[in-house]
């Protein structure tokens, strides 16, 4: 018999609602229910053990807490999920293991970052080669400091614990560093705080390998500006490798100091572009044969004209997908798909901002993967004319353009072809109706 009144798991659920986004909640908590709270271990029931994993590593604090505050005590929890006509059973970690393996991971590369996982496209060819380079020879090439340069989500991350993983594998003898630009400007104002300056300097300064994500963060800094361009001296002399990240070139680092800025330009600094189509599609297939799924290319296809902003959120959408599925139960359709990104894609527009035709194009462009240049050509083929005939019923609903203008933004057509348009699109079932729904509904109506 349990100790406690039924329903602390209710009780935790009230708690975890206010405290992740609806979105998550319903993907991650709402299907799950407490089945046992005796011998002072708390079991929850989820539905599959990918949603059992997921728990365990992104809400393993947040659960706990939960649970902490409803009973007002430490209490382990179980979550059990179904496999082979049985249940299997993962313990979340209490709160005090969960602040060590969060501490014991600082500084450590993600082991999921290596050159192995990343994928090599035109977009990401030149940084992919460079960091290999530099890996396979730290220090030895002209490369010093490498700088890699990317938007957000782009893999600039994965690429520099890349460099790390290799160079720990290939010279086990190397010190490789790693850290991030905040962690480091907070390591060493703690260092500043606690006396503790020399030690700091001495960790950084016995690197052969320094990698220092995200740059940009330095903007601004004068302190700890001045503090890295002695590290950046100390290990360049020495001739010890140097690979540094951001989301911007360095003279578009606000507030960096010139001698630091120079130096980031003295060794090679690489691009890394938004992945096109086909790369959009080898990642994802990568992704989820790492995860053991195999999945149709046309499922691989729908996401990947879908989501072109980057390589994180075409990551989270498959994610979504497999997690979706599984709580529901339900086999990977293309309909199933659609619905995942459509729920899911952040809305465009800013609340209240009135539609443009531009908004228009770019929306349909980007959901129906056809160019904004062949939406507004002349071509006819069936997708293409589709995605306009879809983007003009579109614009006369939301914009108050007049037809003969919405004709001419979209290539320079009658009047009359917008009305045909508008007749045809509400007529459409299936498919068709399914995506220009999602597009109003991320329009915001
Ligand atoms: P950034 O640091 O540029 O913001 P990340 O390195 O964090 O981006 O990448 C975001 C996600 O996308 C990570 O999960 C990463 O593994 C994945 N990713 C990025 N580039 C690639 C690639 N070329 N191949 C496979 N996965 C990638
Ligand atoms: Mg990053």
């Amino acid at each position: 018999m349990s100790t406690y009144s039924t329903g602390i798991w209710q009780k935790c659920l009230q708690i975890i609602a206010t405290q992740v986004n609806p979105q998550s909640f319903r993907t991650w908590f709402e299907q799950s229910f407490e089945i046992d709270s005796s011998d002072n271990t708390l079991t929850i029931e989820v539905k599959s053990q990918f949603i059992a994993e997921w728990l365990t590593t992104n809400y393993n604090s947040i659960i706990i807490n939960a649970v902490q505050t409803v009973v007002e005590n430490d209490m382990p929890v179980v979550l059990a999920y179904p496999k082979n006509h049985g249940y299997e059973h993962i313990s979340l970690a209490s709160s005090k293991e969960h602040a060590r393996t969060v501490r014991d991971k600082q500084g450590h590369l993600n082991p999921r970052y290596t050159f192995d996982s990343f994928v090599v496209g035109e977009f990401n060819r030149l940084a992919f080669m460079s960091a290999m380079a530099v890996a396979e020879s730290p220090g030895k090439t002209k490369y010093n400091p490498l700088y890699i340069q990317g938007g957000v989500g782009l893999g600039k991350t994965h690429l520099i614990q890349a460099i790390g993983h290799f160079i720990e594998q290939n010279y086990p003898e190397k010190i490789v560093r790693y850290v991030s630009t905040e962690r480091f400007t907070d390591r060493f104002i703690n260092s500043l705080i606690n006396k503790t300056t020399s030690r700091f300097r001495e960790y950084y300064r016995s690197a052969d390998v320094l990698l220092i994500d995200d740059v940009q963060f330095f903007s601004g800094k004068e302190g700890i500006q001045n503090e890295f361009f002695h590290l950046f001296n100390a290990l360049h002399q020495r001739g010890q490798q140097i690979v540094l990240t951001s989301d911007i070139p360095p003279s578009r680092i606000k507030g960096l100091e010139d001698r630091l800025l120079s130096r980031f330009q003295w060794g090679l600094i690489v691009d890394m572009q938004l992945p096109e189509f086909e790369s959009r599609v080898a990642i994802l297939r990568k992704k989820a044969e790492a995860d053991g799924i195999e999945l149709p290319d046309e499922i691989l296809s729908l996401i990947a004209q879908s989501i072109t902003s980057n390589i994180r959120e075409l990551e989270g959408t498959l994610i979504r997908l497999l997690a979706y599925a599984s709580i529901q139960g339900k086999d990977i359709t293309p309909e199933l798909t659609m619905d995942v990104i459509g729920q899911y894609t952040r809305p465009m527009l800013q609340m209240g901002r009135k539609i443009t035709l531009e908004d228009i194009l770019n929306i349909v462009s980007e959901y129906i993967g056809v160019s904004t240049e062949q939406i507004r050509g002349k071509r006819r083929t069936k997708n293409v004319a589709l995605a306009r005939q879809i983007a003009m019923y579109l614009s006369r609903k939301f914009t108050g353009s007049s037809l003969k203008h919405i004709g001419q933004f979209f290539g320079g057509r009658d009047h009359s072809t917008v009305v045909h348009a508008c007749k045809k699109i509400p007529k459409y079932k299936g498919e068709v109706e399914r995506i220009v729904t999602q597009i109003e509904n991320k329009l915001g109506k």
